[in-house]
């Protein structure tokens, strides 16, 4: 799709296109969708985004007029052995399994809330129920792999991280440094710690895989007790042992 082509669209107020890139009017700092039914700006100030949280970070705020619903997070408390879990469902993903104590846990809310326009609501959804009984499996040592959608939130230097930690088995650990050379970036260290440290679905996402290079067990956000009770309890029972 040409720039010529979304132009088109915004003028013809085209809803076809709502989906797939919106506009930002350097004028008033609002974003809109193609087919916005306010008065259209002049090309000039017009700026194109792919998706409305793009023109968020730059600045826009959304249209009261084309983008006023507003998106629901499902959240639901989860007591694990090891610490409290907030889980958070969006539409039919899991977007948050964060443990209570972490120190940036308000700011990992409230980067959700703006990026998926979202309020919260603590309701279960059908997600959450499933991410509850897979999680209580994992806890009693009779499940080692997840099969729940995840919807990562973040930068896509993160989600590369974030992607890679599910490639690392039950059981097993990498180190950071491992794990950089893993995404191919191998002198990106301390930035691949970052990312592993921001993650927002911990145990899915297995973050507390990752050990120091010496193997000490470093830091993690539900404190090292809980890293190091997930990495006994994987220990405990080998992945061997549930070989379907
Ligand atoms: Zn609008």
């Amino acid at each position: 799709m040409d720039y010529k082509e979304k132009i088109e669209a915004i003028i013809n107020r085209d809803s076809r296109y709502d989906d797939m890139f919106c506009y930002g009017v350097k004028t008033t700092g609002i974003v809109c969708k193609p087919s916005c039914p306010a008065k259209k700006p002049k090309i000039d100030n017009i700026e194109l985004f792919d998706t409305p949280e793009q023109a968020i970070q730059k600045g826009y705020r959304l249209c009261k007029i084309c983008m006023r619903h507003t998106n629901t997070i499902h959240l639901q408390h989860y007591q694990s052995p090891c610490g409290e879990l907030l889980l958070g469902s969006y539409e039919d993903k899991l977007c948050l399994c964060d443990w209570t104590i972490e120190k940036h846990h308000g700011r990992v809310i409230r980067r959700l809330q703006k990026t998926l326009h979202a309020d919260y609501k603590e309701t279960n959804s059908d997600i959450l129920n499933e991410t509850v009984r897979q999680l209580d499996e994992y806890f009693a040592g009779k499940r080692r792999n997840f099969t729940i959608p995840i919807l990562f939130v973040g930068t896509d230097f993160q989600k590369k991280v974030w992607n890679k930690l599910l490639e690392i088995p039950y059981g097993k650990t990498v180190s950071y440094g491992e794990l950089a050379r893993m995404i191919d970036m191998p002198k990106a260290v301390r930035a691949v710690a970052n990312a592993n440290g921001a993650n927002a679905i911990s145990i899915l996402a297995p973050c507390h895989r990752i050990i120091g290079s010496d193997h000490s067990l470093t830091g993690y956000g539900g404190g090292l007790a809980a890293k190091k009770l997930l990495l006994d309890l994987e220990t405990v029972h080998p992945h061997t042992l549930f070989d379907e």
